[in-house]
């Protein structure tokens, strides 16, 4: 029975009012409500079919779990981590992006900040207003001839990389993620080196990788230790991803001669961070994505696609959803979540190096394989990149990177419900890795991992270990948790298939263990290996 009321729009931060106008030419009337509390979220979003946000809303299980008509959220921007995109998709509610529209403008202010930095600008700025005109100190350095090294040669680095060129540099990069032979480049120009060769280069660092497990303070004491003294560093990503107290350090021993932030850890920082007290550091608040033209093309885009999904059913930039009908969604929701914990899996064992992928979808939800597919493919794809790899862009983000996809499925009628199984080969060696799963209830579990049944819950932090079968390993494993106060929440045991085979564990930690308790565990001489996934 179709639904005779027209559908709700409910845009809940400010967003450019040309999106009004999209809305209203598709026929809807879009209401406008901004700067609510959750509470009064809670309460607005009852019978609402569409939420628009920017940052600021924060889409929590709660409000999802208030919202009784809500099939789709719409991000104007990039980063969904104000979107709790696990409850939707076990809600089945759409969580859409606009990936396209920030790019140019991100990678402008890299070279803004860049420049910048080559001459004081913002330091020369403040002494003029002090009332000094010719004022020491503000000799600066020439950047043609000089050398740029980009860390991830995605969508911004690319453009950076480009405009670098522009100005004259040289441009080397480093992103291990990229497909080729080699060290092929996928630029022409564009030098791909191994980051420890890149620092030792680059007269500028300029950083465009996600955040995430992979990424977290990739640039720290060890890496600055290792450029070239008097290198600058821009630092246009995510918070996070250079380490901040490293980089103080370095700007303090000479060894950086200035960096720009414009994004921070703690955002907005408080008032007595360090950096901000320094005179070669220029902060900007996270001015990345703002500039006119930007904020114009993602309320655009996102008002077109939020009126084409009402419309027409099609999901386009789902981050968490192919354009499955509403009624399927409702049931393959959580087959989905399974489909990306086990991409999500597999790139953390493979350290995200996989060159093959064989998936195979039995059961009832065969006939959703593609979409099974790309779930999978978004959850590899996760690790490498960020919330920005959706539905749409995977399969051609996984072609890319030089990942072959092959698929089969047994449909069987008479089996409700359904299981996936996946085999990935990795890049060098050719090392396989299988993992099984399907949904108990509405909660995705792992059933299988390299051919042992097991009975995981893929959710939060995993130890994973290989260790001899014999007495008292656990117990070593135990004590050593509990002197650091971690809890295992959970533990599966699989024994050594055979005499001298390794016996395998996966422990659900909390909290998370840091590198002293790792390094704790690695000393137990029965330990022959040992990871942390974040699931
Ligand atoms: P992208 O996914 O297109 O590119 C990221 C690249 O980083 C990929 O090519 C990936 O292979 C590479 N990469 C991943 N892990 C790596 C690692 N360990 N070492 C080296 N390379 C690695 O992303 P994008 O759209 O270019 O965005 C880049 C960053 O800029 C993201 O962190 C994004 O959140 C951020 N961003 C910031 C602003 C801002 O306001 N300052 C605006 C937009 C985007």
């Amino acid at each position: 029975m179709s639904d005779p009321r027209p559908p709700r729009i409910l845009i809940s931060d400010e967003l450019d009012p040309a999106a009004i106008e999209v809305f209203r030419r598709a026929g809807f009337e879009p209401e406008v409500k901004t700067g609510m509390k959750e509470d009064e979220l809670c309460q607005a979003i009852r019978g609402v079919d569409a939420l628009v946000v920017r940052s600021a809303t924060k889409v929590t299980r709660r409000v999802l779990e208030a919202a009784d008509a809500l099939r789709v959220v719409g991000r104007a921007g990039i980063g969904v981590d104000n979107v709790d995109l696990e409850a939707a998709t076990e809600r089945g509610v759409v969580v859409m992006n606009t990936p396209r529209g920030n790019a140019t403008t991100t990678a402008e202010l890299a070279i803004a900040l860049l420049l910048a930095l080559a001459r004081h600008i913002p330091r020369a700025d403040r002494l003029v207003r002090s009332g000094k005109w010719k004022a020491k100190g503000l000799v600066g350095t020439e950047v043609f001839g000089k050398t740029l090294g980009v860390i991830g040669l995605g969508r911004i680095g690319k453009l950076v990389a480009e405009r670098g060129r522009g100005i004259g540099m040289k441009v080397v990069a480093y992103d291990p993620y990229l497909a080729g032979e080699g060290m092929a480049s996928p630029m022409a120009g564009v030098e791909l080196l191994e980051l420890d060769a890149l620092l030792t280069r680059a007269d500028f660092l300029s950083v465009h990788v996600p955040l995430n497990d992979s990424t977290k303070n990739l640039l720290s004491w060890e890496q600055f230790a290792r450029v070239k003294p008097g290198a600058r560093l821009i630092q246009a990503a995510r918070g996070g991803v250079v380490d901040e107290e490293a980089v103080l350090d370095a700007l303090t021993t000479g060894k950086l001669a200035g960096a720009a932030f414009d994004v921070l850890v703690e955002e907005p920082p408080s008032k007595d961070h360090p950096l901000l007290a320094r005179d070669d550091v220029i902060v900007t608040p996270h001015l990345g994505a703002s500039s006119e033209e930007a904020q114009l093309r993602v309320a655009l885009d996102i008002a077109e696609q939020i009126a084409n999904f009402l419309k027409n059913g099609v999901a386009e930039n789902a981050v968490n959803a192919p354009t499955l009908p509403a009624e399927a969604m409702g049931e393959m929701g959580p087959y989905l979540l399974l489909a990306e914990k086990l991409g999500s899996y597999l790139a953390q064992r493979t350290q995200g190096q996989i060159r093959k992928v064989e998936l195979t979808v039995g059961g009832e939800i065969a006939r959703h394989a593609e979409h099974l597919k790309l779930a999978f493919l978004v959850g590899v794809l996760r690790h490498s990149h960020d919330k920005s790899v959706n539905f749409v862009n995977a399969p051609a983000l996984a072609r890319e990177r030089g990942i072959l996809v092959l698929e089969s499925r047994e449909e069987r009628p008479d089996f409700r419900g359904g299981e996936l199984s996946v085999r990935a080969t990795e890049k060098a060696g050719g090392k396989a890795h299988t993992v099984a799963g399907t949904v108990f209830g509405r909660e995705p579990r792992i059933t299988a991992v390299d051919g042992l049944r097991l009975d995981l819950v893929p959710k939060g932090v995993l130890l994973v270990t290989r260790h001899k079968d014999q007495p008292g390993v656990l117990g070593q494993i135990g004590s050593i948790l509990g002197r650091y106060q971690i809890n295992i929440q959970r533990l599966e045991l699989a024994p050594a298939s055979d005499a001298g085979a390794a016996a395998h564990g996966y422990l659900t930690l909390s909290p998370e263990p840091g590198p002293p308790v790792l390094e704790a565990l690695r000393s137990i001489p029965a330990i022959e290996e040992l990871q942390l996934l974040r699931l």
